[in-house]
């Protein structure tokens, strides 16, 4: 007998009967003699509208009531997958995040989880009961309802099966495992049946949707037995994240995988006087906003002068501009643009750090397609270009041509 934690997204419980057919699934695993917890999201497209909603009250919703509104979308599908397991004969109970509890800071809507209790749900899987809980949510300590940051289920999920100490979290969703880029962007894209934590890490935190990157980190820090499959497929492997202990079982592609961004905005600020201190009178602005800045770049410009550039998420864009036409003011920066059509494309790798040329290989690549690079960034096992987004389905799919991603990898 195992402890199993699984996790079926929105589209696997968009619809009544897709729920009818988890409830089928947990029945399955429940009759193998498995213990099972399972952790769902809203029904697809449930969170988007809950977020709209609140925006058409407020610009900026307020954070606290924000989580009380979207935390919503995860109660209903986690009663409504109890009683369709009931109603095959098979006990269940759901919990949302505060009767676990999931206990989290207090960072509304990106709230990070503290630690869980798991008291409740072992006196329930003790009397062969299913633990059904609402995903990407939790309770701060003043005991407000919070929200994980969307896609959280994952970060849920692989947060309960630490706690847990669960033989392996099964993430299931509308694909049938991480594949080397998004396979509805580039049709030839190739299951792995297995990807290493570091390069799922990158891919994840490089705009790869298919995990939420606080979910990798879990698994991580906890060593959870982490596999991704589809919820619509009757059988299949999936794909299994492995740690250093695994190495046996991976594959050996110098590049893994491709993701790719389009939450990205540039912003420059020209003409700087170029002088100590000036990154940290512009970035340290920015910083102070909560604003994260990703890629940086600063080129010499004329006459003593530098310019400056880096990329923030794109909703903060209009934000970022504000606050440098300010600090431009106090620097005698002679401009401040920018442009919120731009995107990420990354690849990623564990074997760039044995191999060369890579980097030139997809530099290359893009300049036969003609496309411009407007800032580089790398690290051991990625490297990651910003281009105008319009390039953003024809870099994906011609680089995993050139990385020969849809073909199986020669085995070292
Ligand atoms: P869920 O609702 O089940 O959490 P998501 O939409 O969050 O599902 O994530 C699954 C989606 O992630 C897939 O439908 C696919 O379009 C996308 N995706 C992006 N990159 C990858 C990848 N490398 N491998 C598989 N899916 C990916
Ligand atoms: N329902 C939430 C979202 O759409 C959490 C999740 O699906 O993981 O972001
Ligand atoms: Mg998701």
């Amino acid at each position: 007998m195992a402890l199993i934690v699984q996790k079926y997204g929105g589209t696997s419980v968009g619809s009544v009967e897709r729920i009818k057919n988890v409830a089928r699934r947990v029945a399955k695993t429940r009759a193998a003699g498995h213990e099972v917890v399972v952790v769902v999201s809203a029904m697809s497209g449930e969170t988007n509208r809950l977020v709209a909603l609140a925006h058409d009250i407020q610009e900026y919703p307020d954070p606290r009531e924000m989580d009380v509104v979207l935390s919503t979308g995860e109660q209903v599908t986690i009663g409504l997958l109890a009683m369709a397991l009931k109603s095959i004969g098979v006990d269940a109970k759901a919990y949302t995040g505060w009767q676990v509890p999931v206990k989290t800071d207090s960072a509304h809507t990106k709230a990070r989880i503290d630690h869980i209790e798991d008291t409740n749900m072992r006196a329930d899987l003790d009397a062969g009961r299913v633990v059904i809980v609402a995903g990407f949510q939790g309770v701060d300590e003043h005991n407000d309802i919070t929200t994980l940051g969307r896609g959280g289920s994952d970060t849920s999920a692989v947060a309960l099966a630490a706690a847990l100490k669960a033989d392996e979290c099964q993430i299931y969703t509308d694909v049938d495992g991480v594949y080397t880029t998004d396979p509805r962007v580039v049709p030839e894209a190739r299951r792995l049946s297995t990807i290493s934590f570091e390069e799922m890490l990158e891919l994840a935190s490089l705009g790869s949707k298919v995990l939420q990157i606080r979910s990798v980190e879990f698994a991580g820090k906890y060593k959870v037995r982490l596999r991704v499959l589809s919820s619509l497929q009757e059988e299949g492997e999936g794909t299994l994240i492995t740690f250093e202990e695994d190495h046996h079982m991976m594959e050996e592609a110098v590049v893994a995988g491709i993701a790719f961004d389009k939450n990205q905005a540039r912003v420059n600020v020209r003409g700087v006087p170029d002088k100590p201190g000036i990154a940290y009178q512009i970035l340290g602005a920015v910083a102070d906003a909560n604003i994260e800045v990703d890629m940086i770049i600063q080129n010499v410009g004329a006459e003593g002068t530098t310019d400056f550039s880096f990329t923030v998420p794109r909703g903060d864009y209009h934000h970022t501009l504000n606050i440098l036409h300010e600090v431009q003011k106090n620097i005698g920066a002679t401009e401040v643009d920018g442009d919120d059509t731009v995107c990420k494309v990354s690849i990623v790798g564990m074997g760039m750090r044995s191999h060369v040329g890579i980097a030139s290989t997809m530099f290359r690549t893009l300049a036969e397609e003609g496309i411009n690079i407007q800032m580089i960034s790398t690290s051991e096992i990625k490297v990651s270009v910003l281009i105008d987004e319009k390039y953003l389905e024809l870099a994906t799919r011609v680089l995993h041509k050139a990385f020969h991603l849809d073909q199986e990898p020669v085995k070292a």
